[in-house]
């Protein structure tokens, strides 16, 4: 029935590692990943916790599609309340590990409590154990932790999910990274993950998965595939990848630059796709390799890059950052670039890697580099705080050096990884932070992109560019009309997807009509349109309820005083702030809350959540 009906519990203070059955009628009314997790953490944790105490959970959880052969279906979520934030926190990553998890049995894992000390959990199939990682695998990288469990296990199959110094050692942001470079990134949610003195997550699954009606299913993903396949996104997105919005951004406008002090970057061509493809004349390389696929993926937009052997960065150190590894996606590009007024590619490439083999967040970890630039530009921050280290926007050396110490925890890369939040507030310049509910904005500036600029506002995991988009709308023209419908519908269809087990980047190409049939085919009960409709704006809800519960209130609903108070100096909304004054009050009363942000007890007894 495409679902396990199986949820490991993992009490991490006891040890003990418990099978119990999953609540079908919640996974019929929350489906999976991100909607079923945040319904068991809403129910099992008080809100207001605060998210690195014993008391907080940790939720691995698949999607009902996950692991059963249909394209992009192998992606898995974190749910938990984000270290970063403060607000529910809901990561999603690819690569392999999340199917690997669902075919050896279990849709979900619920990490309680906090271990005594170090240790891993081993899973195969239903068995599962914790182990001591004390002196094996703590302090060890992310790469070396999976190289080390898969020796030990004599078995080169098992995918992990780890996190490296960051999470350990109380970075902000820190990741939880599977598959080497693939990451449940936002949020801290690998933060949480080391307070509970977890390393890793090792499984191995040959169980398999089974679907409701396996003839009609396959038929259903073979058509959606097919469909998928035969589009020109599908083309651009194995081309090209996620690369393509750096140019696109830098032509309209909204490519944030210098902490969000300019919207388009004079160094642009030296980070964007063709420098990627650009031979080097050192080793007569290019940048990016080659593309590569997570699980059952027939798109594969992902980067594969190797380091130039004579790039500065690499001056003693081994070979092991000049061989292929994951490369530069657009959201680590910009953060790591223009962000920081970087136009060094190479520089940008080596900062990504650290942020894997390091379990970071490259967006968070570049904007909150961004911040400290600009509190260096105007004196708030000194050498004499950086121990030396001249932190200027431009500065491929300091980019560099700022990964190196913030990955591995040392010195002022502590204070790097507080997050821009809190630094700026630390350093007395709360204005300098361009967050949302705490959390770094993505590679879109929202003065050319009003949609954008709701959406952050809004989005229940804080400033994120994936809880619903009006790219549309927002690439069309820079006014704020037409907006929060059309947040409204994206946020709640993005709610759904993210539940289901596919890749966001698939939806468009299999439509949703493909979408549903596929649903419909793997799960009991009938999955059309409307269900599809109402169970997004339910989780959507349900998320909110979570937030408010936690004390946020309309007061977060915000955007950083730049975004609102600072017009765009070029590109399309030149001379043009965000106008969020004018779409909140239109989103609040599509989506049935209160002029304070708060559903009505007729939408929640509309959407079942009463
Ligand atoms: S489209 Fe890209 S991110 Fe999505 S599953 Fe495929 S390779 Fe992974």
């Amino acid at each position: 029935m495409a679902w396990q009906g199986k949820i490991l519990r993992v009490d991490l203070a006891q040890g003990t590692c418990v099978s119990e059955p999953l609540n079908m009628d919640w996974a019929a009314k929350f489906v999976g990943q991100r909607g079923l997790a945040s319904k068991y953490l809403m129910e099992e944790i008080d809100p207001k916790v605060d998210p690195l105490s014993p008391d907080n959970k940790l939720i691995f959880a698949t999607g009902p599609l996950t692991g059963t052969g249909a394209s992009t279906g192998g992606r898995w979520s974190v749910v938990t309340k984000g270290a970063l934030t403060g607000a529910i926190a809901c990561s999603n990553s690819g690569g392999f590990f999340g199917g690997e998890l669902k075919i050896a049995g279990w849709d979900m894992i619920i990490f309680e409590g906090r271990s005594p000390k170090p240790v891993y959990l081993s899973i195969q199939n239903d068995q599962a154990e914790l182990l001591d990682a004390e002196d094996f695998i703590w302090g060890k990288t992310v790469w070396e932790t999976e190289d080390l469990v898969r020796q030990r296990h004599l078995d080169n199959e098992i995918k992990l999910a780890s996190i490296g110094a960051a999470g350990e050692d109380g970075v902000m942001y820190a990741a939880i990274v599977n598959d080497r470079d693939r990451a449940a990134g936002r949020s801290g949610v690998g933060t949480v993950m080391g307070s509970k003195n977890l390393k890793t997550v090792a499984v191995r699954g040959t169980a398999g998965v089974a679907v409701d009606d396996p003839k009609r299913f396959l038929a259903a993903i073979s058509t959606a595939s097919d469909r998928l396949n035969a589009t020109a996104d599908r083309d651009r997105r194995a081309a090209i990848g996620t690369m393509a919005m750096m140019d696109v951004n830098q032509a309209w406008g909204s490519l944030p630059t210098r902490n969000c002090q300019d919207v388009q970057f004079e160094g642009e061509e030296n980070i964007n796709v063709a420098a990627m493809k650009k031979i080097r004349a050192s080793d007569g390389k290019a940048n990016l390799m080659r593309n590569k696929a997570c699980f059952a993926c027939s798109i594969g937009c992902a980067r594969v890059s190797t380091m130039d052997p004579s790039h500065f960065s690499m001056k003693g150190k081994d070979d092991k950052y000049t061989k292929p590894e994951g490369g530069l996606e657009y959201e680590s590009a910009f953060a790591l670039g223009p962000m920081c007024g970087v136009d060094d590619i190479e520089a940008a490439t080596y900062a990504s890697i650290l942020c894997n083999e390091h379990s970071m967040d490259p967006i968070s970890f570049g904007a909150t580099l961004s911040a400290a630039m600009e509190l260096f530009e105007i004196g708030a921050i000194t050498t004499e705080d950086t121990g030396g280290m001249v932190l200027e926007f431009g500065s491929a050396e300091a980019l560099c050096w700022a990964a190196e110490v913030t990955g591995t925890v040392q010195g002022f890369g502590r204070e790097l990884g507080l997050g821009s939040k809190r630094l700026c507030e630390k350093y007395g310049h709360p204005e300098l932070s361009m967050t949302v509910k705490g959390q770094e904005f993505a590679g879109y500036d929202p003065r050319a992109m009003q949609g954008m600029g709701l959406l952050y506002a809004t989005s229940n995991r804080g400033a994120c560019h994936l809880r619903g988009a009006a790219w549309t709308e927002d690439y069309t023209d820079v006014s704020p009309k037409g907006r929060a419908p059309a947040v409204k519908t994206a946020q709640d269809g993005m709610a759904f997807y993210d539940s289901t087990g596919l890749c966001m980047f698939a939806r468009g190409g299999f439509g949703d009509d493909l979408v549903a049939e596929q649903m419909d085919a793997a799960l009991p009960g009938v999955w059309d349109a409307e269900r599809i409709k109402i169970t997004g704006e339910r989780i959507w809800n349900l998320e909110r309820q979570f937030n408010l519960a936690a004390g946020f209130t309309v007061a977060d609903d915000t955007l950083p005083e730049r975004s609102l108070k600072e017009p765009a100096k070029t590109g399309v909304a030149a001379g043009k702030v965000n106008e969020l004054d004018k779409m909140l009050p239109e989103y609040y009363e599509l989506r049935g809350w209160t002029a304070d942000g708060v559903p009505t007890s007729g939408t929640l007894n509309r959407l079942g959540l009463e």
